[in-house]
């Protein structure tokens, strides 16, 4: 196998017998964002760079770092990169649509492929997949408190109970002026201390160093002053009705004064929901209030805000609090045998036939004998088996065989779907 070419590094497969908690997780995502009234957008996988160094923002590692960029053609074309995160594509299509033209209040959901150039660990990866939701034109607490339900109620749905709802603000420029400073002089002190990352992050943006996952920097933001107690008063009074509904609304969650965000456009409300199997990088979905981002793409200012659920992450979660995941093997209600070469055509329009009545139905494809076909038959857990050889093929008939039983009869072939149909009626 040295010659075999091999998958990209930080990509993975899914393979049909891992399908089964991925589809739970979309199944669900798909209908609750649909039941709360998000409609799905996709947007394309290439997007011009800059819509990502000016939305996520030029100070994050994910600009700085994790992008996979193509050069443009020509010094006036704009580099190609493919996106790194949901949210300034769906403004971008927000705007290109002129919905703040028209009805500036819409909700968006997308489930798809992501791509960061991280180093690959455990449950982190560099094509891996988000599902998100963004409100746009909506500044109404109730709405930060949607989206936090919205994602919870999806956790709770595919049947997780081991997570944590952190909750925050980080405010708005006008509060974080002053904590800014008074973070960047006490870090200063500090900043030997700091890992590598930090040390450069904090030049750039202090608010990166909250953020980090080494422990060390954590320990030192720990005993930074919170956020929180620089917020203004519009922040203030936002962020005490959204605890106030989400009490309201029996949701379990914590504050967590430290939380922030690693993007650039969060203000106001931050929150992540973790998974006590996960870690040190636990998060599995992140979201909060983003009212600046709109302005910053070149539109009018609209108050937004969304999550993103790392469904590898989410999937992880989901492992290890319910094991492994169900089988989405399919079983074939009826398994065709052929005993000739000659009435394979004839079990291959038996197939089609008992398909089109909506009856799961197989046969061999690999012209393998008569024993082999009965025993992929009864590997594949089929309910009946239908026989096929020269008598069949001369009589008009097929020898059915209930593979339980082991009773087995004629029946004329046109009639053989409707006896089917019938029995799976009456056992239902
Ligand atoms: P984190 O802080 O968890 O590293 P983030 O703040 O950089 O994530 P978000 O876009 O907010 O980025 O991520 C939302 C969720 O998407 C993360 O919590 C994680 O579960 C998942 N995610 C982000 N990056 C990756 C990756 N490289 N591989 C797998 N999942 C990822
Ligand atoms: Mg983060």
């Amino acid at each position: 196998m040295t010659n075999t070419i091999r998958s990209v590094q930080g990509t993975e497969d899914v393979l049909p017998q891992q399908w089964g908690w991925w589809r739970r997780l979309c199944g669900e995502a798909r209908r609750l964002f649909e039941a709360y009234g998000y409609g799905q957008v996709r947007t394309p996988i290439l997007e011009h760079s800059p819509l990502f160094v000016k939305g996520t923002g030029s100070t994050t590692d994910i600009v700085q770092k994790q992008m996979y960029t193509i050069q443009g053609e020509s010094d006036d074309e704009d580099a190609i990169t493919l996106r790194p995160e949901g949210t300034p594509p769906t403004i971008r299509t927000y705007l290109e649509n002129q919905f703040h033209k028209k009805i500036t209040f819409q909700k968006f959901y997308y489930i798809g492929p992501m791509f960061r150039k991280e180093r690959p660990q455990k449950g982190r990866l560099r094509q891996f997949h988000q599902a998100g939701v963004e409100a746009v034109g909506g500044a109404s607490p109730l709405l930060d408190v949607e989206t936090v339900i919205l994602a919870r109620d999806i956790y709770r749905d595919v049947g997780l109970e081991n997570f944590e709802i952190k909750l925050n603000s980080i405010g708005c420029e006008e509060c974080r002026t002053e904590f800014r400073q008074e973070v960047y002089e006490l870090l200063d002190k500090e900043r030997e201390k700091l890992c590598e990352d930090c040390q450069d992050r904090m030049d750039r943006n202090v608010f990166r160093v909250l953020d980090c996952k080494n422990e060390q920097c954590q320990e030192i933001a720990e005993r930074l002053p919170t956020i929180t107690d620089y917020l203004c008063e519009d922040c203030s009074s936002h962020h005490d009705e959204v605890k106030a509904a989400l009490s309201e609304e029996a949701v379990d969650y914590v504050e967590a004064p430290h939380l922030v965000r690693g993007l650039d456009y969060y203000t106001k409300t931050v929150y992540e929901i973790t998974h006590s199997s996960l870690g040190a990088r636990d998060t599995i979905c992140g979201g909060g209030r983003y009212d600046g981002l709109v302005e910053l793409l070149g539109g009018p200012s609209l108050p937004c805000v969304g999550f993103a659920m790392g469904l590898e992450a989410s999937l992880l979660a989901m492992e290890a609090e319910l094991g492994d995941p169900p089988s989405t093997g399919v079983e074939p209600v009826v398994y065709v045998v052929s005993f000739e070469a000659a009435a394979r055509p004839e079990s291959f329009r038996l197939i089609q036939r008992l398909r089109e009545a909506g009856i799961p139905a197989e046969m061999d494809f690999e012209e393998r004998s008569a024993s082999a076909q009965m025993r992929m038959a009864d590997n594949m857990n089929a309910t009946f088996c239908f026989l096929m050889g020269e008598r069949e093929l001369q009589s008009g008939d097929v020898l059915i065989k209930h593979m339980e039983t082991g009773d087995q009869w004629n029946a004329p072939r046109e009639n053989a779907v409707k006896e089917i149909k019938k029995f799976l009626e009456d056992t239902e």
